[in-house]
Order: structure tokens, then sequence, then C-alpha cells
């Protein structure tokens, strides 16, 4: 027992003069030496190595990351801005069938010139939108594939809470192609949409609207193919047609700034792809491998539903990778595909069957891929369970914060019974505390504030995407006069 306690004291003793030396020791640099021979330092250094002097491995030409990447490993929400001359790419969700590590297909565009664009809008796909540090009223150019659900369920939800969360001064618009007939074009899931949403718009015009409701529906004749259906801003996206069991499913390709992306939705492969996707910097396509068996022993399905499916509607892992070959992009991906363990290896080996090229899969949710002219590079997100929501983004470039006036007040859309039922607020707020409640909006009209009137934290959270847009747009002019 004795002896114990001599050795603690020891170790008491050694821990402290242990602590005192390193806390003076900290930054003080080593002392000055002689160099070593320079051809050691360069044998040290690049030895094993190729520093330029034979291909290592497989990685291919142009795949590597770039400088202003904070990890090169893993892309962090909220940490890198949007370069200039730059291609972000967000995989928001990735397969048909939804799960914890995979919503429903959703892929997010976000170029340089502060312009952003969804392709599909799965459900669930909002809650990696949150996670990825995306205001809900960002999401304002939604291009739809087909009328599949697990394509766009989440619209209802990104007009609804996207109008509340901010998205008052721009409208929602949406494309997506023509159907056969009338009732299944995208104008006629639009008006089913508004019907729908009756009950809830109503209720939340107690809030600020502004343009919130209206809803720009940009319906496409869906043959039509090669057809240009956007060109704003130097951004141009074209459509073609797709072989999904049923018309009207569509596949799109979005230029800007010498760079292209393509989403081609679902469907069975066709020259059109090969056409219209020709040389595009990244490809992303929809994949099924062939396990059906295996799949269906693990899933507890007949076999034959996947085989039925895939024949019918799909993209089988093969003819993707022999479709990759014919477009022959910078880098080929594939998503809405199972992301397990037992199946990535053989996807892999499914697709080089004809494509040698670089090659990712766009999943599980969270992928993150920047393209530039001379780089591209694949990166996991990080995507937090329980992040705060981003601010609502506007655009401050005339000096005030406009909030506009709700569109109506309870006593418009509640009967007064209901409010006299409430429990009177001295019942359940303890002695000495009693907020001063704010029941009715608080201007007369819209609430216009000066921005130098705003709490620093709000200009500078609320104004974020702006003040990109106004610095990214800068440099993108002068480069344009140079040109
Ligand atoms: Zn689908
Ligand atoms: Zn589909």
């Amino acid at each position: 027992m004795k002896n114990r306690k001599i050795i603690q004291a020891g170790f008491i003793a050694c821990a402290i003069a242990m602590v005192s030396f390193s806390a003076s020791a900290q930054w003080a640099s080593p002392p000055v030496q002689k160099p070593s021979d320079p051809a050691a330092i360069q044998k040290a250094l690049s030895g094993g190595v190729p520093a330029g002097r034979w291909k290592e491995g497989l990685m291919f030409e142009g795949i590597e990351p770039m400088p202003w990447l904070k990890s090169a490993a893993n892309w962090f929400p909220n940490t890198e801005e949007v370069q200039p001359n730059e291609m972000r790419i967000h995989f928001m969700g990735t397969a048909p069938m939804i799960r914890p590590g995979q919503m429903n297909t959703s892929i997010w565009v976000m170029l340089g010139n502060g312009d952003n664009f969804a392709f599909d809008l799965g459900e669930g796909s909002v809650s990696n939108y949150v996670a990825s540090g995306i205001a809900l009223n960002e999401i304002k150019k939604v291009f739809i594939t087909h009328l599949h659900v697990d394509h766009y369920g989440a619209l209802p939800y990104v007009w609804m809470f996207g109008t509340w969360a901010g998205g008052w001064h721009e409208r929602l618009r949406v494309w997506g192609p023509s159907g056969a007939t009338e009732e299944y074009g995208l104008n006629t899931m639009i008006k089913g949409m508004k019907m729908m949403t009756g009950w809830h718009r109503d209720a939340f015009s107690v809030f600020p609207v502004g343009k919130g409701w209206d809803i720009e529906s940009n319906q496409f004749d869906f043959k039509d193919n090669g057809g240009v259906i956007y060109n704003e801003n130097g951004v141009k996206i074209t459509h073609w047609e797709r072989s999904h069991a049923k018309d009207g499913a569509s596949a799109y390709r979005l230029d800007w700034n010498d760079l292209c992306f393509v989403w081609t939705g679902d469907g069975r492969p066709s020259e059109l792809d090969e056409k219209y996707a020709k040389g595009c910097d990244v490809y992303v396509t929809e994949l099924q491998q062939e396990v059906v068996e295996i799949n269906s022993g693990i899933q507890g399905v007949p076999p034959f539903l996947a085989r039925y499916t895939i024949d019918t509607h799909h993209t089988p892992a093969y003819a993707s990778g022999y479709l990759a070959n014919k477009v022959q992009p910078r880098l080929f991906m594939t998503t809405h595909m199972s992301y397990d363990p037992y199946v990535a290896e053989e996807t892999v080996a499914e697709v080089r069957e004809f494509w040698k090229g670089p090659y990712h899969f766009g999943a599980p949710d969270g992928i993150v891929v920047n393209v530039t002219k001379d780089k591209i590079w694949v990166r996991e997100g990080v995507l937090p369970d329980f992040p705060n929501s981003k601010a609502p983004q506007q655009d401050f470039g005339n000096g005030q914060m406009i909030i506009p006036m709700p569109p109506t007040s309870r006593e418009k859309i509640q009967n007064q019974e209901i409010r006299d039922q409430q429990l009177d607020p001295d019942l359940y707020y303890p002695k000495g505390y009693k907020p001063e409640l704010l029941e009715d909006w608080p201007a007369g009209g819209d609430l216009v504030v000066p921005v130098e009137m705003l709490p620093e934290s709000l200009m500078k959270s609320m104004g974020e995407r702006w003040r990109l847009k106004v610095k990214n747009n800068k440099i993108l002019d002068e480069q344009a006069k140079k040109k």
C-alpha cells in the first residue's frame, strides 16, 4: 500500500515535469544542422513515387483534387465556395427504393455564376439538401425527367416549405415532359399538385408569400429530341426522349462555360443517348446489375419481377458501360442503383466490360463532384444527422430585405370560436415570465428593412450566396472581356 503511494507520487512528479517541459518547448524550432546531400534528399522525397516519371496505378489524367478543397477525401457542408469557373454536382438522392442512406433520386448542380438546378426531386432528398447546407428557397429551378413518384415526390414539400422559408421573391419553376395525352403531361401533374396542396397553401398564407405560390410549369414536347428548353445566363439545357415503358420520359443535358453535365433519368439504353450526350464532361445514367436471382434471395421477391422491370424500364450495367464508351465523357457515373457491398465489385466489372475510362458511383447519398475544365474530383460528403437549416438566402442587391405582407390572416381562415377556446397564456407561463405575444403581422404592409439595420449575423447568413454570386460574376465578366 505504502509502496503504491510512492509510485503514484513519482508518476505525478514526472507528469508535472513533462507538462512544464512541453509548455516551454512547444513552439521552439529544432537547432540548425548541416543540410543532407541533395541526392539523398531527392531519393527520400520522391523515391518509390512517380513524381512525373511514370504513370501510377489506374488513375486517369485529370482525375485529381483541386487545390482549394478543404479535404481531398471528404466534403463538409458550408466549408467551400463554388469557384467562378466550377460546376459542383451533389447526389442528394440515389435510389428508387428509399432507405436511410439512399433517398429517392435527385441531383443538385451548382454553377460558378450562382445558378442552381435540381434534376429530379425524389422523396426524402430534401433531408440531404438541408444536411448539405442548401436553403429550401434556393431550390427554384427543378427539371423532372419523368413522373414516377421516386423522381418528384419532394416537389410539394419544397414548394410549401421553400415558400415559408424565405422563397418570397422568385416563383418556383418546373420543367418536365408532355405525355402521350394531356392527362399524362407535367401540366396535369402540377394542376393536381395545386389541388392537393390547397389547404396547405391557404393555411401558410398567414405567413409571407410574395411570389411563393406562383408556379411556372414548363411542359415541353417529349418527342422534340434535342430541343432547347432553357437558355438563360449562359446556361443551356436540352432534352431527348427515353424508352421507359411509357411515353413521356426524358434525359437532360446542361451546358455552361464549356462544361457539360448529363442526367439521363430512367430508361432503356438507346442511340439517342449516344447522340445527345456525346463528349459531355460528366455523363450520369442509371444502372441495374445482372444479379436478379441473388437479389431475389436477398429481397425475398420472385426473380422475374426484377428481370421484367429491368428489361422493360432500365439500363443494365453492361449497357451503361457500352454507352459510356460511345459517349466518351471525362467522368462516367451511375446512380438510381443499389449501393451494397455484395454488389459493388460486380457493378464495376459489368461497367468495365466496355468502359475503361474514369468511373464512379453516384451513390450513396452525399457524393459530391467538383468539375473544372482540367480537373474532376469525387468525394464522399459528410452529412450531419442533425444540421441546422441554412438561413433563407436573400438578394440584398437593392440594399433592403423585403418580407411581403401575408395574403391572409387567421381571422379570415379560422373560426373565432376556435381561437376563443385557446388557453389564457397566464395559465401556463410561470409568474414573472410572459413573452410579448406576436399574434398579428407586425407591419401595415410589406416589412421593409434597410440592410444596414439588419443584425450582422443575419446579413452574413442570409446574404451568403448573393455575395458569392456578385464576387464570382465580377471575375467571370472580367474573364469574358479578356477573351
Ligand atoms: Zn426511378
Ligand atoms: Zn422511372
